[in-house]
């Protein structure tokens, strides 16, 4: 019980120890007790998260009790006990907290005791590790983390304050990785951050995002002045950072973005900034690209065409829809298969084909869930499907960032297990920009994938730079020719010798190929004495809608031979 009420000098001191802790305790939840008053100040975070009645409490012990789940409570009890008999020095234990709606949340709490200059217990001072609580802070840097990034970017788009976002990051952060280590590589990150750190005000936010990307949040500066910032930075970078013997050149990327429209939601925001981000480092060297609302009616019309179709995925995929474009086997020509294909439709723009969106998207958190969405109904498609043809394969895109995520193989079973299909008939397409993944990584997926029967394509071949390096390390079961290496072949020998080529290679490494894009009989005359497996093409269809092609195969217009 508490001797007296705390007087103003005590208060005063126990507010200074608070502060000082708070300085240093990173993400945890301080608390400290004066122990003569039995008076204690608790982290705000604690008080709002637990409903607790405030951020000073007499007999906070106590109150802190009443919160800790029944089981725990003796062993709890005992401990504090311990600590104010003196009989204990520091206080270390886990046990459960209720938070007001009843559920628990696992915590850790830590806590010493602080002597007076008698050896007298006077302050009770700790922490409080809330196990469910996402960590705000990122452990390289120490800058705020995304999870923080989009807190506040959320509490910004609710309070309707506009704000200026950018997004800056080191260009070749892999590269130093692989070649010095990822020792190297934080130094880099630490020192970029250090960077922002220094040149930002109190109005403003710095944040460590995923990788090597960085992001501000200003209430005060202007566009111009934080691509000033950008210009200062880059060419700070540029001059290197001596590390060790050597000096490490960074090269930066960024976006830029001024939130004025309070009717989106922060994914949708993110997305806007990254594709600005992703613009300024594959197309514009680094040079910094704000994505623009405001400019022209044809950009605002395509920024606000992008906003839709992302909120469209949180909005239970609506407008999103699957056409699919048969493949013929190359002797028979009848339909053995088909591509599933994603459009996405709404009453002000009509139907948006996929190379408008699908690389807006592919950065996003959310993309993963809609490639989940494609997967599950083209499958789902494709078994009505299998009435009229038993062995028909339903080929589905896939974008690297879907594989990156662990349980893809799980999610692909998961598919295929709820719809009664069978898994070698689901044929997964993946394009040459996988190779953005580590190639350990990526043999595992298609390893796990074979090994529970689903078949995988290389598509687009020919197209990349690391097609032929990608067949030769991944055991790819069809190789998908790009329609561009065909579209000549009537007139061009070249493409005769270069289709050959590439049908001996891919003989070479054992996979079936399909050529792409066959759009004339004369192309398919030619090309059918190649040795291909299957042919895909606006000959035989464009992408058509489910019903489409079932009427198609119920009626048997899905053999194209004598035509
Ligand atoms: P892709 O995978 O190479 O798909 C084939 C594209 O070629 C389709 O364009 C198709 O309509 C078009 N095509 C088919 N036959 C012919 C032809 O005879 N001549 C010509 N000129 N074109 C033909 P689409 O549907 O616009 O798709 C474009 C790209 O968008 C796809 O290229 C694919 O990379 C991507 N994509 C489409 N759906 C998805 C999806 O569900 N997920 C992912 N990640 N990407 C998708
Ligand atoms: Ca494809
Ligand atoms: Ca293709």
């Amino acid at each position: 019980m508490a001797d007296t009420r705390i007087t103003e000098v005590a208060k005063e001191r126990l507010d200074s120890i608070f502060e000082s802790y708070s300085i240093i305790a990173d993400d945890l939840d301080v608390f400290v007790c004066d122990m003569q008053f039995n008076y204690s100040r608790w982290a705000k975070e604690l008080v709002d998260t637990f409903g607790l009645p405030s951020e000073y409490m007499y007999d906070a012990g106590l109150i802190w009790e009443e919160h800790i789940h029944p089981d725990d409570r003796a062993e709890y009890r005992k401990g504090i006990d311990a600590i104010f008999l003196g009989s204990q020095p520091t206080h270390d234990m886990q046990y459960r907290a209720r938070r007001p709606d009843g559920e628990y949340d696992v915590c850790t709490c830590r806590g010493i005791v602080i002597l007076d200059g008698y050896g007298k217990p006077a302050y009770f001072a700790g922490a409080i590790r809330n196990h469910s609580k996402l960590s705000y802070i990122d452990s390289i840097t120490g800058l705020r983390n995304q999870y923080a990034f989009f807190s506040d970017l959320k509490s910004y788009i609710k309070k309707k304050i506009p704000v200026r976002i950018g997004m800056a990051g080191i260009g070749k952060l892999a590269e130093i990785n692989a070649v010095y280590g990822y020792d190297a590589g934080n130094q880099m990150l630490q020192h970029f951050g250090r960077y922002l750190m220094d040149n930002v005000t109190s109005r403003e936010g710095t944040y460590r995002l995923d990788g090597s990307r960085f992001a501000i949040i200003s209430e005060t500066r202007t566009e111009q002045e934080l691509i000033d910032l950008y210009e200062l930075l880059r060419s700070f970078f540029r001059k290197g950072v001596r590390l060790d013997d050597n000096v490490f050149v960074l090269e930066c990327n960024a976006g830029l973005l001024s939130l004025n429209d309070f009717n989106i939601d922060d994914q949708t925001v993110y997305a806007c900034l990254n594709l600005a981000y992703q613009e300024s480092k594959l197309i514009r060297h680094g040079d910094l690209v704000t994505f623009r609302t405001d400019l022209t009616a044809d950009s605002k019309k395509n920024s606000e065409k992008l906003y839709a179709i992302h909120s469209s995925i949180s909005q239970g995929f609506e407008g999103f829809y699957l056409l699919y474009q048969p493949v013929v086997d190359a002797s028979t020509e009848r339909v053995i298969g088909a591509e599933a294909l994603l459009r996405w439709k709404n009453e002000e723009y009509g139907v948006v084909p996929p190379d408008v969106f699908i690389s807006f998207l592919e950065g996003d958190p959310l993309f993963p869930e809609l490639g989940k969405w494609i997967l599950n109904t083209a499958i789902e498609d494709a078994k009505k499907i299998t009435e009229y043809v038993p062995d028909f394969v339903i080929n589905v895109n896939l974008s690297y960032v879907q594989l990156e995520k662990g349980n893809f193989p799980e999610i692909v079973r998961e598919a295929i297990k709820k719809n009664g299909f069978s898994a070698d008939q689901v044929c997964l397409e993946m394009t040459e920009r996988c190779r953005l993944l580590d190639m350990e990584l990526l043999r595992n997926v298609i390893a796990t994938l074979h090994s529970g029967g689903v078949k995988v394509a290389l598509d687009d071949f020919g197209t990349g730079f690391s097609s032929i390096g990608l067949m030769k390390n991944l055991p790819f079961n069809t190789i998908k020719i790009d329609k561009s290496f065909v579209q000549q072949i009537e007139k061009d020998e070249r493409e005769k010798r270069l289709l050959c080529n590439f049908t001996d290679m891919a003989g070479i490494f054992g996979a079936d190929v399909c050529v792409e894009g066959i759009e004339t009989p004369g192309m398919r005359d030619i090309i059918k004495d190649y040795g291909i497996h299957s042919f895909q093409g606006y000959f035989y269809s464009k992408p058509i809608a489910i019903d489409e092609l079932l009427n198609m195969v119920k009626s048997g217009s899905d053999c194209f031979a004598r035509q």
